[in-house]
């Protein structure tokens, strides 16, 4: 089923044709249009979006996960001037929880990876700080689409690790990386926030401040793997080590993520991960939507602190509060 077929203004297919060309400025103000709160501006967006959606789907896209301090810019950068210098292109998109709650941002966008972005080859964009329909990672996601059409073949999506993110990452990139410090403990957090589950790939950085702590975060972090059911049968999340100052560790990184690649798609594993992200993505996009259906219609509103204070002081049941209210969406 198509979506619903509307004209584009000839606005939008200047903006299409820009990003279809791989124009940076026409990128950025289609992630602009994106990420914009107003209505119209939604719906224009969404035109867009489909219209450049046959152009997508041709990159890798790789999350990169790790705690302020990680050294995730500085490999990100180092990985960026090695892929450009083998003919790639490509994009930094982030989600910064941080950005969205207080305006704030963890990853401190704009002042990072500056050798990167005096390329040509390289787009690096901040995270959104509004949230809108699905919060700031759906807008991400969208951001990850335009820039396929616009023929970047690298898309990296980084994140902290702090609350979420990461598993919201997770669901929208092929391999999800994290980079760890070679610090005692460090596995054990990361174990206990079930964030070894997610892991495709761990990368102990910093392996130059101390190469005996390294050593044994790797054989740490290898036992950890070993005990989990690998998400897949055909790939056990390799554990890797690199220096991201010294610019060392990042052609065996790329190693990993194109054999991961090789290993998943003969079994269609791969084509299959993206189709149950998109699927997935569709229905939170509906939850939220219904959520928001649901806190905005006026009969609702007038009727929900009633309930609630009547479930609180227990003279109505929860199951009987909730079926009152969902009914009143029918009327
Ligand atoms: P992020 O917050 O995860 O993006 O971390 P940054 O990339 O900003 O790095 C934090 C600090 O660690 C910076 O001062 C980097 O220069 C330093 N750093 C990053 N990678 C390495 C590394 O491999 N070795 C050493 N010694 N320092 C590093």
């Amino acid at each position: 089923m198509s979506a619903p077929c509307q004209m584009l203004l000839p606005a939008d297919q200047t903006l299409i044709a820009g990003v279809l060309a791989g124009e940076r400025r026409a990128l950025a103000k289609a992630i602009t249009l994106i990420e914009s709160t107003r209505s119209d501006h939604q719906q224009r967006a969404q035109h867009v979006l489909n219209t450049l959606l046959p152009h997508t789907g041709q990159a890798i896209r790789v999350g990169i996960s790790g705690v302020p301090g990680a050294g995730k810019s500085t490999f990100i950068e180092a990985l960026g001037v090695w892929l450009i210098e083998r003919g790639k292109k490509l994009a930094v998109l982030a989600v910064d929880p941080s950005s969205s709650l207080s305006g704030g941002s963890i990853l401190g966008d704009k002042t990072r990876m500056e050798q990167l972005c005096q390329h040509a080859e390289a787009f690096i964009r901040p995270s959104p700080s509004a949230g809108s329909l699905g919060g700031v990672a759906e807008k991400t996601r969208e951001a990850m689409l335009l820039c396929e059409a616009a023929g970047f073949d690298v898309i990296i999506v980084e994140t902290v690790g702090v609350g979420q993110s990461e598993t919201t990452v997770a669901g929208m990139v092929d391999i999800f990386c994290l980079l760890q410090l070679p610090n005692a403990g460090d596995d054990l957090q990361a174990i206990k926030k079930g964030i070894v589950e997610i892991a495709d790939l761990v990368v102990i950085n910093k392996a130059d401040i101390d190469p005996r702590a390294t050593a044994v975060a790797r054989a740490q972090w290898r036992n950890a793997l070993h005990m989990l059911r690998p998400a897949s049968p055909n790939w056990l999340p390799p554990v890797l080590t690199a220096s991201a100052l010294h610019k060392e560790g990042v052609a065996e990184f790329w190693a990993a993520i194109e054999q991961y690649q090789a290993a998943l798609t003969p079994s269609g594993e791969f084509a299959a991960k993206r189709q149950h992200q998109a699927t997935n993505w569709m229905w939170q996009l509906i939850d939220f939507g219904l959520r928001q259906h649901f806190r905005h219609h006026s009969r609702v509103q007038e009727s929900l602190p009633g309930f609630a204070q009547a479930v609180a002081q227990g003279q109505t049941t929860p199951a009987a509060a909730a079926y009152a209210l969902l009914d009143m969406l029918n009327h």
